[in-house]
């Protein structure tokens, strides 16, 4: 069940000044009727009821809280401990957000479900969860983003999923957000507009947060039943956000424990490579939600880089901008060359090959563990796992072995 142990965001959708909803007018009623719907099924047992038990026999979970005790000893340090959210259904978090909004969207009676993907890690969960529901699924996707990871689009297909290519701006996630967002505008009435991470107006980062926070309320117990304590620090990588949301929110009045999320740095902040919002960025507009974004000095949003696709986003939920401006959580950021060393880390020491995403994660956890004393706890949300990356390691590695 959801906890409401926070009160935000309020009604509007604020998080303080952060989030909203910036939409045009004629989504407008469409958002309400989803936060209708969300609403009253967040009130239903039985709503629950299904989310747990295709949570369970569908996507695998609970998920492992796996203590890392190689990696550990390498660090010398703080004892680290892996969520292990790579074991899950289609090989990362995204699932659980799918499941949820899969599991909405039908509520609702909508039988088209459209969705945006940019490494098409979030396609693939949608149309995998709008096969096992039988919903028709379209997935926007950038032509760049498409070469890139063509592998995934062929995934998205077999799954019997619609791709189809965005070419506008940089060809990448957030020119597919904008087309989807204008495919919704266009199709209000029938389509159901499935978003990947807890961005967009609100009802959507929200939403997510709470179906994405299966994995702290899973975490928590674990930590209590093999520690008898609560962790001191739990770390995620945020490209929207939604993984590190995730994990974080249950342990929101938890106060001791701290919350650090990590961006990416790119080819350093310095170069102006990155797609580090909240590091690097300043508050603004995108997709809908005010926040931190990547913008030049004219608003104009700016190009990011990152070696994973994944985090190479410009801008962030603002449930991550309220933490940072309150101090609940500390951000930072970690360059590419980093995560290859941490990605190569966590390969050696303990057998697990993570997503580039959550070697953002792995690198800073290492680096902080060094610093503590052994009865010190680190959690790494681990988002997700290696397979899909493994043609850009390749070349990343024979450039710089
Ligand atoms: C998509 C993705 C992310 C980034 O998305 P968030 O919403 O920030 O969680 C991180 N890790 C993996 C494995 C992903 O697929």
């Amino acid at each position: 069940m959801i906890t409401r142990d926070n009160q935000l965001p309020d009604s509007y959708g604020y998080f303080e000044q952060f989030g909203g909803r910036f939409a045009p007018e004629t989504l407008i009623p469409a958002l309400d009727k989803l936060n209708k719907a969300y609403n009253e099924a967040k009130n239903t047992p039985s709503f629950w009821a299904e989310f747990n038990s295709l949570s369970h026999d569908y996507s695998g979970r609970p998920t492992p809280l796996y203590f890392a005790q190689r990696l550990t000893e390498h660090c010398g340090g703080a004892q680290i401990f892996l969520k292990r959210e790579d074991i899950a259904h289609t090989g990362a978090h995204k699932i659980n957000n799918a499941l949820g909004q899969g599991l909405l969207a039908k509520k609702m009676g909508k039988r088209r479900v459209i969705a945006e993907t940019g490494a098409g890690q979030h396609g693939v969960a949608a149309a995998t969860i709008c096969a096992k529901l039988g919903l028709n699924c379209i997935v926007y996707m950038g032509e760049e983003d498409m070469r890139r990871q063509s592998l995934n689009v062929f995934r998205m297909k077999l799954l019997g999923a619609e791709v189809r290519p965005v070419s506008s701006g940089s060809k990448t996630l957030k020119d597919a957000i904008n087309e989807a967002i204008r495919e919704w505008v266009t199709n209000v009435r029938d389509t159901y507009y499935l978003l990947g991470s807890v961005v967009g107006p609100h009802p959507y980062p929200v939403m997510v947060r709470d179906f994405q926070s299966i994995i702290g309320k899973e975490t928590k117990e674990q930590i209590l039943a093999k520690c008898h304590r609560l962790p001191d620090y739990i770390i995620a990588c945020v490209g929207g956000g939604s993984n590190a949301i995730g994990i974080f929110h249950p342990f929101i009045n938890d106060r001791s424990v701290e919350f650090i999320g990590v961006e990416a740095a790119g080819r350093g902040i310095k170069t102006g490579k990155h797609a580090a919002s909240l590091v690097a960025g300043r508050v603004g507009v995108l997709h809908g939600a005010k926040s931190y974004v990547l913008q030049n000095y004219a608003g104009q949003i700016m190009e990011t880089h990152s070696i994973s696709a994944g985090l190479d986003y410009p801008g962030v939920g603002p449930e991550h901008s309220y933490y940072q401006t309150i101090g609940r959580a500390t951000y930072v950021a970690v360059e590419d060359k980093e995560v290859l060393e941490a990605f190569q880390l966590l390969c050696q020491t303990e057998g697990i090959i993570p997503a580039l995403e959550s070697a953002h994660a792995i690198f800073y956890a290492a680096k902080m563990a060094s610093t503590l004393d052994r009865e010190q706890i680190i959690v790494v949300n681990l988002s997700g796992r290696g397979d899909k990356d493994m043609d850009i390691v390749v070349k990343a590695l024979e450039m710089n072995p």
